[in-house]
């Protein structure tokens, strides 16, 4: 080979890598994610050149990110059939690894923003992190210009390097790995490679090969357009990223070019049991590479409990999180992400209701979990929120009302309370006491309506949500004149006796009326404050220990 020339890497701090493999990548495979989204980019890359010149190997628009694991020589290799670099660009673009390639790359070629964004690199010192499990990588390479020769480049880590003439044939770069001996078990293993080749590059719009065999499927549904897509398109996705689950519910396509570019699919997954708050399985993307399961980082925890994609092309993603977390950027994604998802309720509501009626109770669970937490989700979405209606073959009517619906029907009995029962069973005699009246009567029977309806109270301005059994309507109720009987006792005095006697030390208003209802003998009545204030004693008493 001919003679290397040695030069020194243009680091300012002299020992970079301890200190990039020690905070920016907490787990080193992630390496393998890196090299193959710079192979990517760099046959998105030819692909533009070739629209305005004439490139190397013009034949060969057959594009592949080749991965091969070399047991023997404990090297692991990835070749792509992209760009390529000529020695000026390795000696800039890897070298000098201070200002990003890509960046470089952007402003020679194209213009406009829109095509910048796609090929500017956002893994940033992502050719670096191939240090972390390797003991010296090696760069063959050779660039799509006509007249371009072949380079090699070396390096172990250091601060130096060799740089000099290369032999690679064809267009392309190839990054090849000596792996340190604590890796070589790990990746030269082949089926463990496959692995992490088909997390992080599943969707890759180019074909990855293993050691020949291609192992990424390349369909990432959330670049489409949501027209193009049908139901069964979103169903069969949602069954390849989530497997073993029943059909989703519902769907969110993301689609956002403005202000910031955004893709992605939500979905409402159907539970079989309690919806569980601690989980996040919104998988995040950037560009289509696999990043991260824990899209907490970026989106509120609330839309953590859907499933989904959320792909960000334009977001930094290997810096770190504290970083992410602080970003304003990152919040005004989360922002319009939550208006995203509040609008196509509300659009779904107003369009297909029938339908939205049908999913709704098993949505409800997420979308008030979401209005609790989120101030603005709830002012959103509230246009989308229904309550449901205690139906019977006496009370016929629709199942869902809004509360402006229930407001409208009830104004004139209920005023402006709505009444609500958290056990259709118990207090059956008292929900068709009020139905009776005419008055409607809502079910809050699942963990979180309790917290969800003093919340409501607070949002919704002039609702009061009443317990059925909490107070009684003027309506349910006949004028109470005192009813006496033969002793001339009455019996208000007669009642209050027996009370007093059986409950001496309780505090206990008596009222005697008559009911309109035939089932009812009696009924004790506790205040919606106050059963609220013992129910908050119980919480607090259990949080207590
Ligand atoms: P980034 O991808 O964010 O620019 P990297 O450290 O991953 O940062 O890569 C630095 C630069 O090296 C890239 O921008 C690109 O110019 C060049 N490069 C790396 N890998 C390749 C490759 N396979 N083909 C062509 N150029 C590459
Ligand atoms: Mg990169």
């Amino acid at each position: 080979m001919a003679t290397l020339e040695k030069g020194k890497l243009s680091i300012h701090t002299e020992n970079i890598l301890p200190v990039i493999k020690k905070w920016l990548y907490s787990e080193n495979e992630i390496f393998v994610r890196e090299l193959i989204s710079n192979a990517q980019d760099a046959i998105e890359k030819l692909r533009k050149v070739s629209m305005s010149e004439d490139v190397f190997e013009p034949e060969m628009m057959d594009f592949a990110v080749d991965v091969r694991v070399d047991t023997e020589k404990g090297v692991l290799e990835f070749e792509d059939n992209g760009i390529g670099m000529t020695a000026d660009e390795v000696r800039k673009y890897i070298t000098q690894i201070a200002f990003s390639g890509a960046e470089e790359f952007a402003k020679q070629y194209l213009q406009g923003d829109q095509a910048k964004s796609d090929i500017i690199g956002h893994f940033g010192l992502g050719f670096y992190s191939s240090f972390m499990v390797a003991s010296k990588v090696e760069i063959e390479s050779r660039s799509y210009k006509m007249d371009a020769e072949p380079v090699f480049w070396s390096s172990d880590g250091g601060e130096e390097f060799e740089i000099g003439p290369g032999a690679k044939e064809h267009r392309g770069t190839i990054i090849r790995l000596y792996l340190q001996e604590e890796f070589k078990a790990e990746y030269l293993d082949l089926a463990k490679v496959q692995g992490l080749v088909r997390r992080f590059c599943d969707f890759l719009p180019v074909k990855i090969n293993v050691n020949g065999e291609q192992v990424n499927r390349q369909q990432p549904l959330w670049t489409k357009m949501p027209s193009s897509l049908k139901k069964e398109d979103y169903n069969d996705f949602y069954k390849y990223m989530f497997p073993f689950q029943e059909d989703p519910l519902f769907y969110i396509h993301l689609n956002v070019d403005y202000p910031f570019r955004l893709q992605g699919i939500l979905y409402f997954p159907k539970l079989a049991h309690e919806m569980d708050l601690n989980r996040s399985e919104v998988k995040l993307f950037c560009k289509q590479v696999f990043v991260t399961d824990e899209a907490s980082e970026v989106i509120p925890k609330f839309l953590t409990v859907l499933q989904g994609v959320i792909d960000l092309p334009e977001l930094p993603l290997n810096v770190s999180r504290s970083y992410i977390q602080n970003d304003p950027e990152v919040k005004k994604i989360a922002s319009h992400i939550v208006k995203k998802v509040a609008d196509r309720l509300v659009e779904e509501f107003k369009k297909n209701r029938e339908e939205y009626e049908k999913i709704w109770p098993e949505i409800a669970p997420f979308v008030k979990y979401g209005m609790l937490s989120d101030e603005k989700f709830y002012e959103q979405a509230q246009g989308a929120l229904l309550l449901r209606r205690v139906v019977d073959a006496d009370h016929e009517g629709p199942s869902f009302l809004t509360i402006d619906e229930y407001k409208d029907r009830n104004k004139d009995r209920a005023g402006e309370r709505v009444f609500y029962a958290s056990d259709a069973k118990t207090q059956g005699p008292a929900i068709r006491l009020l139905q009776k009246q005419g008055i409607d009567v809502v079910l809050f029977d699942t963990m979180i309506d309790s917290h969800f309806s003093s919340q409501l109270e607070m949002k919704a301005g002039e609702v009061r949500f009443v317990r059925v059994d909490a107070e009684l309507s003027e309506h349910a109720v006949e004028s109470s004149s005192e009813i006496v009987d033969g002793d001339a006792k009455s019996v208000r005095e007669r009642v209050e006796e027996l009370f007093r006697k059986a409950l001496p030390d309780t505090k206990i208003t008596l009222r005697v009326e008559n009911l309109k209802s035939d089932e009812i003998p009696a009924m004790i009545l506790l205040p919606e404050t106050m059963r609220r204030m013992s129910e908050m004693a119980v919480l607090w008493g259990q949080e207590g220990g």
